[in-house]
């Protein structure tokens, strides 16, 4: 019988493939291997998910033999590879697709010798597949020395130009730009213009500081409590997990009877990172490793930095801002078992941690954990499941739990471990006050939101040398552009929301000479000193404001404001509504003496929104104006006052989870007052005090708010009372959208599950933003009790989408939606 291997191929199909696996090979062709496989008389690179000997039905003369092998170890061990097909399975992904989130860069010696072989031709996908070499970079710098006027010619002296003005660059870059780069900087040096040096790339950020060792603080009666029920769970699997990594397809090892999955429940600042750490450094004297998650925004070099002290730098650190040489070197180090502990975003949930044994994921609640693109995944119910999977122990930890995880508590899946008081002795939870703003107008800055209350209380803490921080979801200086005549409102002309005017850079050029899609950048020291000469108190303006554009949010339009109202011709328009931008100044122009900044995403790079968070620490801000990324997970225990401008924003939106997410951010925004011996005080703006959003978070009552919103979901029928899948349908062309979105609805009501009423099909109907990027966007709810019937309908709906639907309209399947705008 043939040794035959079934290969997956990166295309959107969700089947593998079957090759010959050559004699030549058969030792070394194993799952998780890359090889180079050809697909339709192309070569493509591919990734071998099993290999038997066995007969088929398919004709042996049509099955083509493996070309070559790419990597001498398999890039995906055992227990990843098993674990990436199950999820590809999980969200009807097509497996190419799902295993490309896992695989490696390539590196450059495979490519040399694979080209040596003559297999390179030809193939596809290894620019998709992207190499690195060793660590070992080429820079060169121009020196000081002059040349001869007139002596050098073509690239030679457009390179030493670049250099020149652009300081030293890896001879790599200059190589994309100049064919010739090595010949001429050969001769520059020659002439001594310019000097190479070859040593290690720069390193990541977060290791830039050394890191002196800390010593554990003794841990609290709830902390220890904590950590020694996780540090049984891992003992239990040390025992019964067998030597190595399961294998794939094997039957699985016995389960550990106690517990292996945690719901870690602390209140903001009760010290679960601190449990984290004893978790992690249990597992590893057990000779496992340990993985960490946490969102984008958490991962922060004071966050890297606490790990770092507890367990040095043997660390891999995975972030959306490495370089590739750095990300492949971090995955080198895991896969070859010299790092046992990774921690990063969402994507560290495919890192090739040897011998996992801990999957820990803080901020639980966090809606960055869930993929919006590409293979739409949730890297916390992920988590749980390569846990189980791998035989490891998972411990979800959030102040704010999401009410998926509660309800696997109350199932007996998840075992909730408790810590409820601050883990600073003096600190304690804020004091929250309510600013109802149907009874309370402007306070002496005049705009409504600031509120005579929150204008006191920004004084007194000014007063006393405290810190403030004030919360507003909106970026922008004015979410909305309206005309004063009609009241028609601008909006895109790609997506059907309303364009938002942002100022940008104070005193700015005047409009249009910024490019389209260019962000202006902040004022330098964004310490926003407010113009010398009386800002315009920010009203709605009726002189023109100077500068700044108008941006949506939702796609990279960015333009100028326009002249006149698009439907009457009218010259007032108005700019209505508070953002951040507006907020900034507004608060510096009533508080002269105050330094003030602002934190959102139109300020940060990350290295930007870094330096700002340290200056606060340094105390060389006194309020700091920010979206939610003020909110997360930061420690600044000079932070007495929070002030949440505008707490109905979140609230609103047409969306099952709005209560939830309003909820979390409230607590965890109010989480960031009175960390330390001084006490804190929110203060929470609203028109809305009954919302049991707010009202519990008031109250500090986090589970009184999870009890009541699981009754509420339970009464409407949503998460986790019931599954749901949204089949995401948009088009260039309204009825093609819309055409496409009844087809699948119909199918779905008349797949047996839909006519025996065990899927509920809502819709087709149009999305809550209907058109965006220029497509019409439609989709179909479907809703079950139970996921048998809900994977038996989707899996009749790929078959549908397999065949092909309607080649103009493009379907998603989305199992789990989170994003339901
Ligand atoms: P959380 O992650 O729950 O928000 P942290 O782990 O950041 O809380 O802890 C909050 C603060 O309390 C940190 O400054 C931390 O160093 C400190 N801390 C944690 N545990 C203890 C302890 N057992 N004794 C003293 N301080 C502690
Ligand atoms: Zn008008
Ligand atoms: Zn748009």
């Amino acid at each position: 019988m043939p040794l035959l291997a079934d290969v997956a191929v990166p295309v959107p199909l969700s089947q593998a493939f079957t090759y010959e696996v050559p004699a030549a090979l058969a030792a070394e062709v194993r799952p998780g291997a890359r090889v180079l496989c050809e697909f339709h008389r192309r070569k493509l690179l591919g990734v071998v998910l099993s290999v038997s000997e066995r007969s088929t039905a398919i004709d042996p003369s049509r099955i083509k033999p493996l070309t070559a092998l790419v990597d001498a170890r398999p890039a995906l061990p055992a227990e990843l590879l098993s674990f990436l097909q199950e999820l590809a399975a999980y969200y009807f992904a097509p497996i190419g697709e799902v295993l490309r989130l896992a695989l490696p860069a390539i590196e450059r010696e495979q490519v040399r010798a694979l080209k040596a072989q003559g297999e390179l031709d030809g193939v596809l996908d290894l620019g998709r597949a992207k190499q690195v070499g060793g660590r070992k970079v080429a820079f060169a710098r121009a020196t000081d020395a002059i040349e001869e006027p007139g002596t050098l010619r073509g690239q030679a002296a457009a390179l030493l130009a670049v250099l020149r003005a652009g300081g030293e660059q890896p001879v790599a870059r200059l190589e994309e730009r100049f064919g010739n780069a090595r010949s001429a900087l050969k001769k520059l040096a020659e002439r001594g213009l310019v000097a190479l040096d070859e040593r290690e790339p720069p390193r990541d950020p977060f290791f830039r500081l050394a890191e002196a060792r800390d010593v554990p603080p003794e841990l609290n009666a709830a902390q220890a409590e904590a950590a020694e029920r996780i540090d049984a769970a891992l003992a239990a699997l040390a025992v019964t997990a067998g030597e190595g990594e399961p294998r794939a397809g094997a039957p699985r090892e016995p389960r550990p009877a106690g517990p292996s999955a945690f719901l870690l429940f602390g209140v903001t600042g009760s010290g679960k990172t601190e449990v984290y750490l004893r978790a992690i450094k249990s597992c590893l004297e057990r000779g496992r490793g340990a993985l960490v998650m946490v969102p984008e925004i958490a991962l922060t070099p004071q966050l890297v930095a606490r790990f770092r002290a507890r367990f040095g730098d043997a660390l891999a650190v995975l972030h959306s801002g490495l370089s590739d040489a750095d990300r492949h070197a971090m995955w080198s180090s895991l896969h070859g078992g010299n790092v046992r502990v990774a921690i990063g975003a969402r994507s560290a949930l495919f890192a090739p941690v040897p011998d996992l044994g801990l999957i820990l994921v803080d901020e639980e609640h966090d809606g960055s954990f869930k993929q919006e693109e590409g293979v739409r995944y949730n890297a916390r119910d992920m988590a749980l499941l390569r846990a189980h999977r791998a035989g490891a122990v998972c411990v979800l930890g959030s102040a704010t739990p999401s009410i998926e995880s509660v309800a696997l508590v109350r199932r007996g899946k998840l075992t909730e471990l408790r810590l409820p008081d601050r883990a600073h002795r003096e600190a304690s939870l804020p004091e929250v006050t309510l600013v109802d703003l149907r009874r309370f107008g402007a306070g002496p800055s005049g705009d409504p939101l600031i509120s005579l209350p929150l204008h006191r209380a920004l004084e007194r803490t000014l007063a006393a040398k405290e810190q403030a921080i004030l919360f507003l979801n909106r970026r922008g200086f004015a979410p909305s552009v309206v005309c004063g005549s009609c009241g028609t409102l601008t909006t895109c002309d790609a997506c059907s929301v309303a364009l938002t005017y942002h100022r940008g850079r104070r005193r700015d050029a005047p409009a249009g000479s910024i490019a389209a899609g260019a962000v202006a950048p902040p004022p330098a020291g964004a310490t926003a000193a407010p113009p010398a000469a009386g800002a315009p108190a920010a009203g709605s303006l009726d002189e023109r404001p100077q500068g700044g554009r108008l941006r949506c949010h939702y796609c990279d339009y960015a333009g100028p404001l326009p002249d006149r109202c698009a439907a009457c011709g009218s010259r007032s328009l108005l700019l209505e509504g508070l953002g951040t931008e507006r907020l900034e100044a507004t608060i510096a122009a009533s508080f002269p003496e105050a330094r003030v900044a602002r934190l959102d995403r139109d300020v940060a790079g990350k290295d930007r929104s870094q330096a700002i968070l340290a200056r606060m620490r340094e105390g060389k801000i006194d309020i700091l104006v920010g979206t939610q990324m003020v909110t997360k997970g930061h420690d600044l225990p000079n932070v007495t006052l929070v002030g949440v401008v505008n707490a109905d924003a979140a609230l609103g939106l047409p969306d099952f989870r709005a209560a939830e997410r309003g909820f979390q951010l409230l607590v965890q925004v109010a989480g960031r007052a009175g960390r330390r011996d001084r006490p804190g005080r929110v203060l929470i703006q609203t028109r809305n005090p009954e919302h049991p959003a707010i009202a519990f978070a008031a109250a500090h009552d986090v589970p009184g708010f999870l009890e009541r919103e699981i009754r509420d979901r339970e009464e409407v029928g949503y998460p986790p009372a019931t599954r749901l899948a949204l089949l995401r349908v948009d088009a260039v062309d309204e009825d093609v959208g819309r055409g496409a979105a009844a087809k699948l609805a119909a199918h779905a009501r008349t797949c047996p599950e839909g006519l025996a009423r065990r899927v509920e099909v809502l819709g087709p109907s149009a999305a809550p933003i209907a058109r965006l990027r220029g497509r019409y966007r439609f989709r179909v709810l479907l809703r079950a009790r139970e996921r048998g019937p809900l994977r038996g309908t989707l899996a009749a709906l790929a078959g549908l989408l397999r065949d092909g639907l309607d080649r103009n309209a493009r379907v998603i399947i989305d199992v789990d939606p989170v994003a339901m705008l």
